[in-house]
Formats: structure tokens, C-alpha cells, sequence
């Protein structure tokens, strides 16, 4: 018997956090992420003392930026990742608690308690976490480092997917279902369960050609895009489509590029990231900037929505000038600046955080050409499913938990399932459902 409470990503997605109770009452996190919103930014609370360890999928702050909260007061559960993942949530937690107004209840000693009782776990060596709890990692193929992870407790196999993709991108590889032994219960994600994304190789050529025919005509491409992978991503991409004129990288993207250097295990192809970001100007100065921002040619930087970042650097120049272009790669949540430059064809952006020097208040029309290409990192609703059909159960109840999705996305997913002969929920946060 194991006891599951979703502590978050409930009809939602942000704070990942799942927590997994055995006979005796002990206690195994999977996730412990963060949300944006002003209340209630942390996973709901719940009884921790017998916490046995906390194994993490990936980086992203909606799965990782609340774990320095477990290691509030020195306290020390196991945290199982890996070598990647550790040392880009370094940077990532450091980073939103620098820019962030919230008060978030931890610190830099609570991070750094954290990465002394990290524990690096391969892909696939089953791990004894306690005499109750096995993990075991498998591909996830979302971004470089991510992983889908098995959870055995007291005879009962867990898998949670965490964010996965079952197209393969020029970074990593696709998950694969197969490679995942029989379980009793899976709790997936459900962000584009109801959508398709349009196939890979097309989307890829129709970017490279609209970049091109820009700067064949002397304009610049803005490329924002999201640090982790996806900055890295529109790099390859262009590079594997031969893309010849200048290419900069600038913002949070640059570091994570370089730490993607010193793990090349996790990616698909090292010698093509190398070759691909070989050439890549890296923005070091507001000198170059200055430089970039006349070049024909493509500039990659964060942030991946205009909510801010390096993109504001250059976002003026660009939007005033007709033979230029603004690119969104990455899905534009709904009232970011991104979002809204995309549907209304204005920049609107106020600045008003007190960490930076100058404040911005921007308010301009595009003259410039802006245009989205939907370069996802998640399996979209035919990939969920094909997902689902090929795991194996071992007996008929089939358990499925929908989370990590809008209300819409996690209960459509869980009444499409249930369909198909599942037994699945979308479950709402602090359910706690015994398996
Ligand atoms: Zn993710
Ligand atoms: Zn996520």
C-alpha cells in the first residue's frame, strides 16, 4: 500500500510537488517546485518528519525552486539528481531569489545546505532509498538532464513522467514508454494534452527560411527564448540548417550553454552542440550589445516571454525597425509581454522592480515583423497518448494521476483516458489517494 498526496501542479502548472507515504509512514517527495503567483507560491504544506529524500526530474524552477525549503533549521533529506541538473538549479534558485519581490523563506544557506546532501544518480541504477523506498531514473527527453522517475514502494511501482517530450529535438532525445518496467500507477503530465504541435522538421525549415529572408535584407531576428534548452536549441537548429550570417547568444542562455559543455553525456550529439555553438557570439559587454544590436544576423536571448532579461536591450531597436524581425519560440503565457506583442502587435512593458537601476516603460507598436514558432520541449496530446498506450501495467486497475496541465488540459486528458479503459483522475491539490 502507498499513499499519494499532491502537494501541487494541480490543474495547474507550477509548484510540482508529490508526495508518497509508505505502510510505516515514511515519507519520499518527487518535485518540489515553486509558482509565480503572489500567494501561495510554495507547495502546500504537509507533515514532513519522517521525509526519507526527495528525488528531483528536472531543473526548472515549477519542479526545483522550492527545495532549499526542505533544508530549512539544517535539516538534511537526500536529494537524488544528477551532475547537470544540481548545477544549473544552482543558478536557477539564485537567480529567482535575486529578481524576485516575493520573500521567499530561504536563502543562499538553505541552497548550498541543499547541494551537500545531493545524491547523483545515473539513468537506470535502481537506488535503495530507505528499507521502503527504490528509485530509479529513465530519459525523459524534455531538456538535457531531465528524467522520468520509477518510485517502488512496499511492492507498489510509481512512475512519475515529469515534463517529457516523445519527439526527439536536436538537444536531446525522445522519452521512450518501453524502456519503463510494468507499473501500478503513473502520474503524467498533461500540458498539451489538448493540443497538436506541428510536425518538427517543417516548423524547423519554415524558422530557418523566414530568418534568412530577414537578414538577406539587412534587418536583425530577435530570437527570445527560454535560458534552459531552448536558447541552445534555436542555436542548433540554425546551425543544422545551414544558417550562415552572425548568431549572438546573450542573457541567462550563455551560462547554461557552458555548463551544457562540461555535461556532454546528456546531450544527444555532442560533437554538433560543439559544432553549432562554436561559431555563436556570446554578448559579454553592453559594448557588444551595441555591436549585436546593429549586425545583420540573429540574436538569441533571454527572457523566452519579454517579461524581461537581456531581450530589453535590444527589444526598441528592433521593433522600430520594419526590416527587422521578433521570433518567439516558446509558448507565451497568457498576459505576458510576449503574449500580448503577439496577439495585439504591441510591446506593453513596465518596469517597476527595484533590483534594477533604470526603469523601463515601454509602449511601443511593432514595425518590425513578429511571428511564433512552436518549438515545444512537451509531448503534445497524440504523444501523451501514444505515451500511455505503450506503458505496461501489472494488474488491471491501470492508476492514472493527470497533473501539470490546466484545469481544462489535466480533466479532458483524465476523461479521455478513463475512456480507454484507465483508471485516471485529475486530482486537486491536497487529495491524497491510497494505491
Ligand atoms: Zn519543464
Ligand atoms: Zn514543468
Amino acid at each position: 500500500m502507498a499513499k499519494i498526496t499532491f502537494l501541487g501542479s494541480c490543474r495547474e502548472v507550477g509548484r510540482s510537488a508529490i508526495q508518497v507515504e509508505s505502510k510505516n509512514g515514511d515519507k519520499f517527495l518527487l518535485d518540489y517546485g515553486i509558482r509565480f503567483r503572489e500567494e501561495e507560491r510554495l507547495p502546500q504544506k504537509s507533515d514532513l518528519t519522517q521525509l526519507k529524500g526527495v528525488a528531483l526530474t528536472h531543473c526548472h524552477v515549477d519542479h526545483s525552486g522550492a527545495l532549499p525549503y526542505l533544508y530549512l533549521h539544517g535539516k538534511s533529506p537526500p536529494l537524488f539528481t544528477n551532475g547537470l541538473t544540481l548545477d544549473i538549479i544552482d543558478n536557477l534558485i539564485k537567480d529567482t531569489l535575486k529578481i524576485s519581490k516575493y520573500p521567499y523563506p530561504f536563502g543562499l544557506k538553505e541552497i548550498d545546505n541543499m547541494k551537500r546532501n545531493a545524491y547523483l544518480l545515473p539513468i537506470r541504477a535502481r537506488k535503495k532509498v530507505s528499507d521502503n523506498f527504490y528509485i530509479t531514473f529513465y530519459d525523459a527527453g524534455h531538456v538535457p538532464g531531465s528524467v522520468s522517475i520509477l518510485l517502488e514502494v512496499d511492492g507498489k511501482k510509481i512512475l512519475y513522467t515529469g515534463d517529457f517530450n516523445t519527439k526527439k529535438t536536436n538537444l536531446v532525445d525522445s522519452a521512450n514508454p518501453l524502456d519503463i518496467p510494468d507499473i501500478d500507477a503513473v502520474i503524467v503530465e498533461s500540458t498539451y494534452a489538448l493540443r497538436e504541435h506541428p510536425p518538427r522538421d517543417q516548423l524547423e525549415q519554415r524558422f530557418v527560411e523566414d530568418v534568412i529572408e530577414i537578414t538577406q535584407n539587412g534587418g536583425t531576428v530577435l530570437v527570445p527564448a527560454f535560458a534552459v534548452a531552448r536558447s541552445q536549441e534555436a542555436i542548433m537548429i540554425l546551425n543544422r540548417h545551414r544558417y550562415r550570417e552572425k548568431v549572438f547568444l546573450d542573457g541567462m542562455g550563455k551560462l547554461i550553454a557552458k555548463i551544457y559543455f562540461d555535461y556532454p553525456e546528456a546531450l544527444k550529439n555532442r560533437h554538433f552542440y560543439r559544432k553549432a555553438l562554436r561559431n555563436v557570439d556570446f554578448v559579454s559587454r553592453r559594448k557588444k550589445r551595441s555591436v549585436a544590436r546593429k549586425s545583420t544576423g540573429v540574436i538569441v536571448t533571454t527572457s523566452g516571454m519579454l517579461k524581461g532579461g537581456a531581450a530589453l536591450e535590444y527589444i526598441e531597436t528592433i521593433l522600430n525597425d520594419p526590416y527587422s524581425a521578433i521570433y518567439l519560440v516558446g509558448y507565451q503565457v497568457e498576459g505576458t509581454p510576449g503574449r500580448d506583442l503577439l496577439d495585439t502587435g504591441v510591446f506593453r512593458f513596465r518596469e517597476n522592480d527595484r533590483q534594477r537601476k533604470t526603469g523601463y516603460d515601454i509602449n511601443i507598436k511593432a514595425q518590425c515583423e513578429v511571428d511564433y514558432y512552436d518549438f515545444s520541449s512537451h509531448a503534445d496530446g497524440k504523444g501523451l497518448h501514444t505515451y500511455m498506450d505503450n506503458l505496461t501495467f501489472s494488474n488491471g486497475s491501470k492508476e492514472v494521476f493527470c497533473v501539470h496541465g490546466d484545469s481544462d488540459s489535466t480533466t479532458k486528458f483524465a476523461s479521455e483516458l478513463v475512456a480507454k479503459g484507465f483508471n485516471s483522475v485529475a486530482p486537486e491539490t491536497g487529495e491524497t489517494y491510497v494505491i
